[in-house]
């Protein structure tokens, strides 16, 4: 019988809770505890980090996991790293459920920059109003462009306020359409927008909007990790279930 580890923090992660759930596999859904009112669950729910790849190596072991699912955004390097560290050190099988990474198309108007300070440093220059599309982690880095405007969108109300001289927060959780990100944009005079190139549908709208307006995108471009399986549908990983040997050594 499998005992599923889920890392989780995705839209991508919660389907596939709902469908371990239909199924009837036992599984634990992991967060990080980023987000104050995470989505409601169907499985059991993990908060907090693990304490390193040998912390989740220890808890693999301890739980008597037998697949683990990284189901992490593509921008969770560290995690998606330790995952598979893990997984090798306690013999456990892992599959990352991830997304494809947007490619621009014909009328996108996109500069692509390999990290933050990359960001940061492309915004170098004259004031400008900025849709800064990032969440909430690593917007503390552009206090070093402090000349712009910027628009934040939050899923949480901020406890302290953005170090950013001149901004405006919106609180909103996606998944957002390319009508209501077409408003924002015009509604506030965005001249730029800032992302990652996180993939998926629902913050996709985004960049539909700027296409339809023709402003220019800042586009983070995915951190590296380490090789692993990857699927993008929910589905294969079940099959991936019925499929992959848990560890012989635990005679599972
Ligand atoms: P990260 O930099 O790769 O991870 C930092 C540390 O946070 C990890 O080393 C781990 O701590 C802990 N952690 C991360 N994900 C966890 C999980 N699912 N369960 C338990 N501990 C976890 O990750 P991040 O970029 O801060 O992202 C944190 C969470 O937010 C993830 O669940 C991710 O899916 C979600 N998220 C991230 C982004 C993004 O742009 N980065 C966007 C949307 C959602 P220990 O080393 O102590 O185990």
């Amino acid at each position: 019988m499998p005992n599923v580890l889920l890392l989780g923090g995705t839209t991508e992660a919660s389907a596939l809770a709902r469908l371990l759930a239909d199924r009837g596999v036992r599984a634990t859904l992991s967060y990080a505890g980023r987000t104050e009112k995470p989505r409601a669950q169907p499985i059991p729910v993990r908060v907090g980090g693990f304490g390193g790849a040998d912390g989740l190596a220890r808890f693999l072991r301890d739980a008597q996991v037998t697949h683990l699912v990284d189901a992490t955004h593509p921008f969770a390097a560290t995690m998606s790293a330790n995952a598979v560290a893990a997984a090798r050190a306690a013999d456990v099988p892992l599959i990352a459920l991830t997304r494809p990474a947007w490619t621009p198309v014909a009328g996108d108007r996109w500069t692509h920059v390999p990290d933050i300070p990359g960001a940061v440093a492309a915004l170098a220059g004259r004031p400008q109003r900025i849709l800064l599309a990032l969440g909430r982690m690593h917007v503390e880095a552009f206090a070093a462009a402090p000349q712009h405007h910027y628009v934040l969108r939050f899923v949480d109300a901020a406890a302290v306020p953005p170090a950013l001289p001149d901004h405006h927060l919106i609180v909103e959780r996606g998944p957002f359409t390319p009508e209501g990100d077409r408003t924002l944009l015009a509604t506030h005079g965005i001249e730029r927008v800032v992302c990652k190139n996180a993939g998926g549908t629902g913050a996709e709208a985004k960049l539909v909007a700027a296409r339809a307006l023709g402003i220019p995108v800042l586009m983070i471009d995915r951190p590296a990790l380490p090789a692993r399986v990857e699927v993008t549908d929910p589905h294969a990983v079940l099959a991936w279930l019925d499929h992959a040997a848990p560890s012989a050594k635990r005679g599972v």
